[in-house]
């Protein structure tokens, strides 16, 4: 029960009365409980005084119970009750509640009906500090999520040949995702040719032909809940000549960006790292998005590593780094996620990151 006990910690020491947390990334980070969001309303009241409770629909206590194995009170509430003014009834005359951040509205507006006195703040206000940290137990969930995408990496080779669409490929990627031991399959971007120089491009028709650059970001989520995210770039053939030479400057940016990761350091400053030596070889404007994001339970979550974030490293902190170059007609990037450790970094991707050419 130690980490729900850091939470009402940390929520009384935030100064809120309680924190509401409904089925999502934070529930999982305090109970374990990776409940269905639906529409019937399940949500573990945190009072910075007095004992928590997982407010639950009685179809739902059963599968709650198997999942959460640590000693707190469940309320149980049938289909005719109102699970809100139950929970208003344990918080009184609560002044501030934070509200998971990916609480639906659904529910945020009835908790202000319920609690009128109440003012809503972000859960992640006491949660993001917690959560940023990993424990070297998260540390080692994401170590293993990081090692089961190396090994679908380690594939993709086999799978680009001139004639296969991207979807074709993504298909077999999900495939890999699933038998390398992830429980779910996030995201499979494959970015052939004109379709790499846009970063967040999923899948089309496009057929690959040779002499195209391919960009490969993947992800999946584990059985223990943490994610993987890795991008490596491959290429078809020999790639235009253009290609070759900024992707030395990107193979070089990247590294540059992850040796410079260290407790004490910013995050902007990481972020500076990568993108100096992209600017000073006039890609600058090419490299058009931050440099990375946290990674744990949610593939995007704190700190994240962009100009303007004076967030200080510590051990513990988890985060991509993925500078890309995207001049078209092709583009390239390269991802791993890193961990800060007491003295440096460790990289928990670890497939060749030099320009596979197939
Ligand atoms: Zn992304
Ligand atoms: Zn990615
Ligand atoms: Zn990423």
């Amino acid at each position: 029960m130690e980490r729900l006990d850091r939470v009402r910690a940390a929520v009384a020491a935030g100064g809120l009365d309680a924190v509401l947390l409904t089925p999502g990334p934070d529930l999982r980070y305090v109970t374990g409980y990776d409940a269905h969001l639906l529409e019937r309303l399940t949500c573990l009241v945190i009072p910075a005084a007095g004992d928590p409770a997982l407010i639950v629909p009685r179809l739902e206590l059963p599968a709650a119970q198997a999942a959460i194995k640590q000693d707190l009170e469940m309320v149980p509430w049938e289909e005719t009750d109102d699970p809100f003014a139950l929970v208003a009834g344990r918080l009184g005359a609560a002044a501030t509640v934070g509200l998971a951040d990916r609480m639906w509205a659904l529910f945020t507006l009835r908790f202000r009906d319920v609690l009128p006195g109440a003012r809503q703040v972000l859960a992640s206000t006491v949660l993001r500090d917690l959560r940023m940290r990993k424990t070297p137990a998260e540390v080692a969930a994401l170590r293993e999520a990081g090692a089961a995408i190396d090994r679908v990496h380690a594939q993709v080779p086999g799978w680009l040949k001139p004639g296969i669409s991207e979807r074709a490929v993504a298909r077999q990627i999900a495939e890999a995702i699933l038998a390398e031991g992830h429980a779910s399959v996030d995201f499979t971007i494959v970015g052939s040719g004109p379709n790499g120089a846009s970063p967040h491009h999923e899948v089309s028709d496009r057929v690959l032909e040779h002499g195209d650059a391919v960009v490969v970001d993947i992800g999946g989520t584990m059985p223990s809940g943490y994610c993987s995210d890795c991008t490596r770039t491959y290429a078809l053939g020999e790639p235009p000549a253009e290609f070759g030479a900024y992707f030395e400057v990107l193979l070089a940016a990247q590294e540059a960006a992850c040796q410079s990761v260290r407790p004490g350091v910013t995050c902007e400053s990481v972020d500076a790292a990568a993108r100096e030596p992209i600017a000073a070889a006039g890609y600058g404007d090419q490299f058009i998005h931050r440099t990375g994001h946290g990674i744990g339970l949610e593939t995007h979550e704190d700190p994240y590593i962009v100009s303007g974030n004076d967030q200080v490293l510590e051990p513990g902190m988890a985060f991509s780094v993925e500078p890309g170059i995207y001049p078209g007609p092709h583009g390239a990037r390269i991802e791993d996620i890193v961990v800060c450790t007491a003295d440096g970094m460790e990289r928990l991707n670890n497939a060749p990151r030099e320009l596979v050419v197939v």
